[in-house]
């Protein structure tokens, strides 16, 4: 039930006009009306830390966005069959940020036509139709992305032509963190995927992958795990696309693009950017090589209406420069690394913190029943969620069993932010059940 006029007359409207699967954050949820940096506030002016909302990179409403949007909504608004600076000129500073050789930029609308797009042209290229993924994935919710996404198949049945192979989760996995070959192991499974398609004679089209598993539960890729699937990619023909829509843009901190994290010599043929690329406003961009993009274009033009518009350009050149301007790559780093140890050290007192894991400002606590067992502590984690919101901060359980907490604020959070969330837990945890 709702708990103000605002929230209930929002609500009503939904139940009227939205599919009724549609789900909403929190069992009341709440009327947000506005935001600045890494608070919301609701109707009652009570603010909310937000440790949850990874497309806000820059920190909610930042001043510079607002008024680049504005400006170029007020000057030009067209589309890329026009001609307009600003688009080559964001082009150009996005594929700075890339390897060599990524230089073709498909400008689209979201992080799941980013993906659709890639998946198309690696059969069109391949003539092959087999995609090998990770398990307990999400990459979108068009047919073509949804059929490789198992958070999405396992309701209607996995299509043929998907192959997930085992997330290389070392907390709960086959490898756990004290196997130093944990990386080279899970690799084995892809690798041997790639073999097993190959002697059936439907060797894959391509190898589809995030560089830190959202939706698979917050799980950071052990390091020597994406090299040996690269080179058996490469050695079976297939084509990779690295789906860096949830932790590109800095957000890992010790790489611009996650995929780099595990190594200078990681080149997928696609990278696949949404959320961060505009801080909110609607816009994705899927990368390629020029080789690969000449090779598309004879199954016909690509064009998309609103992707790469001007707003969208003046918005995501503005956003590159703030990252740059205000070090928040290295903030990541840094004081995503010390909002872990601060988690961290509730485990000491709090039994049902089984795992403290992440990279930069893209984190996840596993809650189990039992240290042992590590039986998924599901119910809890969404209860600990109710009642930090209760509490004035902001973070919601992913995972295949729902019992982690996602945490992947903007990267504007400070070690201030870090402590009182740490202290938002504490006291939550110590309440008890
Ligand atoms: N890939 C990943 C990893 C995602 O998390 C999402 C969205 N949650 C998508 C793709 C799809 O992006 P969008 O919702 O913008 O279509």
């Amino acid at each position: 039930t709702a708990w103000t006029p605002t929230a209930d007359r929002a609500l009503r409207g939904r139940h009227e006009h939205l599919p009724e699967s549609h789900p909403t954050y929190f069992s009341r949820p709440i009327a947000m009306v506005r935001a600045r940096d890494c608070r919301f506030y609701d109707e009652r002016g009570r603010s909310y830390l937000d440790a949850l909302n990874n497309v806000t990179l820059v920190g909610h409403s930042h001043p510079r966005l607002v008024e680049v949007a504005n400006r170029q909504l007020g000057r030009l608004n067209t589309n890329t069959r026009f001609v307009y600076d600003v688009l080559s000129e964001y082009a150009e500073r996005l594929t700075a940020t890339l390897p060599d050789g990524l230089d073709v930029v498909y400008f689209v609308n979201s992080g799941s036509e980013a993906n659709d797009l890639a998946l198309r042209m690696s059969r069109y290229l391949t003539k092959r139709e087999d995609v090998v993924i990770i398990d307990d994935a999400y990459h979108g919710y068009t047919s073509v992305v949804a059929d490789v996404s198992p958070s999405r198949y396992r309701h209607y049945g996995k299509p043929d032509t998907t192959h997930p192979t085992p997330v290389p989760d070392r907390y709960r996995g086959l490898y756990g963190y004290d196997d130093p070959d944990a990386g080279a192991r899970y690799a084995g499974h892809v690798i041997e995927t790639f073999d097993r398609l190959a002697a059936e004679g439907r060797p894959p089209a391509a190898y589809l992958f995030e560089a830190l598993l959202a939706g698979g539960g917050q799980v950071v890729l052990p390091p020597g795990y994406l090299a040996p699937v690269f080179a058996a990619a490469s050695r079976h023909g297939a084509l990779t696309i690295a789906d860096e829509v949830q932790v590109g843009f800095g957000r890992l901190g010790e790489a611009f693009w996650g995929f780099q994290t595990q190594g200078a010599d990681i080149v997928p043929d696609f990278v696949t950017m949404g959320k961060a690329i505009g801080n909110g406003f609607p816009m994705a961009a899927m990368v390629t090589t020029r080789e690969i993009s000449r090779a598309f274009d004879p199954a016909g033009r690509f064009f998309s209406t609103y992707g790469g518009n001007p707003v969208a350009c003046a918005v995501g050149l503005e956003l590159l420069n703030i990252v740059e301007d205000e070090g928040l790559q290295h903030n990541a780093l840094v004081t995503g690394e010390y909002l872990r140890e601060r988690l961290a050290a509730l485990a000491d007192r709090h039994e049902l913190i089984g795992d403290v894991r992440g990279q930069g400002f893209y984190s996840g606590v596993e809650f189990v029943r039992d240290r042992e067992t590590k039986e998924p502590a599901s119910e809890e984690t969404l209860i600990i969620c109710e009642r930090l919101k209760d509490r004035g901060a902001l973070v919601y359980p992913t995972g295949p069993a729902w019992n982690i907490l996602k945490l992947k604020p903007p990267l504007t959070f400070t070690p201030a932010h870090a402590d009182e969330f740490a202290a938002a837990l504490d006291a939550v945890l110590e309440e008890g059940w």
